[in-house]
């Protein structure tokens, strides 16, 4: 009996050790038996720096304060003068430019920047009349139309109830803002907006729609929202094509709101960072 036990004990040992072997193998990543070849293949291992990316190396650009140009940006507005600019039918533009600040003058017209844009980041710090004049969308009303179409709101939303996808912030009859970060009357603000211009095949229909992230002094109120077309008073919006590259807008809406230190940066492709 003893014996008998002892050679049971021995099998039951060796088909452990069978077992054993086996899981190693299949941990080690060897596949000889499952494909049946020969030829016994090395684990397979990865480094850290296979999936290192050094090319392209991003260029430079020098940014000594937030919200001031970084040394990439085109400067459309540095508190000078309006040569940036012009009235939205190609004249002269009729703003007031005094202590570095550009202010509507009410029935002048809307002025447009004459360099076209695509894809940009936007800068921009506005501020309505600190004397309250009128309610709703007829306080403190302005517009930085992107494109000339797309109109991100500029608006008394402090404290001034009005339709939420018209108040400050909002992408006028689109989004409404996530919330209200507006400042008081007469306070300076800012926007900082990140625009993906819409792309068009070109037979003139859409392949992409257009995208807004804004930054209400300094707030996020849109987060990368689609736009569904030009900004429309009445009735819904749609696209129709137009250029790669068009003009900033800032509308006349009869309202004394001035404009200060505005910059834009072009948007490069992205470029990938995994293999
Ligand atoms: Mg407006």
């Amino acid at each position: 009996m003893s014996s008998q036990r002892g050679q049971l004990a021995a099998l039951f040992v060796a088909l452990l050790a069978i077992g054993t072997g086996c899981a190693d193998r299949n941990e080690a990543g060897d596949t000889s038996e499952a494909t049946g070849s020969e030829e016994v293949t090395e684990p397979l291992s990865q480094r850290p720096e296979d999936t290192e990316v050094w090319e392209p190396e991003p260029k430079r650009v020098r940014s000594d304060r937030e919200g001031t140009p970084p040394s990439d940006a085109t400067v459309l507005f540095d508190g000078t003068n309006l040569t940036a600019w012009s009235h939205e039918d190609g004249s002269e533009a009729g703003w007031q430019v005094q202590d570095g600040v550009m202010t509507v003058v009410p029935g002048t017209g809307s002025i447009r920047t004459r360099q076209g844009f695509g894809d940009v980041q936007l800068h921009i710090e506005w501020r309505t009349p600190a004397e309250i004049v009128g309610d709703g969308q007829g306080r403190g009303n302005s517009g930085v139309f992107l494109m000339e179409r797309y109109e991100l709101q500029v608006l008394d939303s402090y404290e001034n109830r009005t339709y939420s996808n018209g108040q400050a912030g909002s992408i006028y009859k689109q989004h409404i803002p996530l919330v209200n970060a507006s400042r008081a009357p007469g306070v300076w603000q800012s926007y900082d907006v990140v625009f993906t211009a819409p792309r068009f095949a070109p037979e003139g229909t859409l392949v992409s729609p257009a995208y807004m992230t804004v930054f209400h002094n300094g707030v996020l109120i849109q987060n990368h929202v689609e736009l569904q077309g030009s900004m429309a008073y009445i009735g819904p919006p749609g696209y129709e094509a137009h250029a790669d590259r068009e003009p900033l807008l800032l509308q006349d809406h009869s309202n004394r709101v001035s404009f200060r230190n505005i910059w834009v940066r072009e948007i490069p492709a992205p470029v990938s960072g995994s293999l």
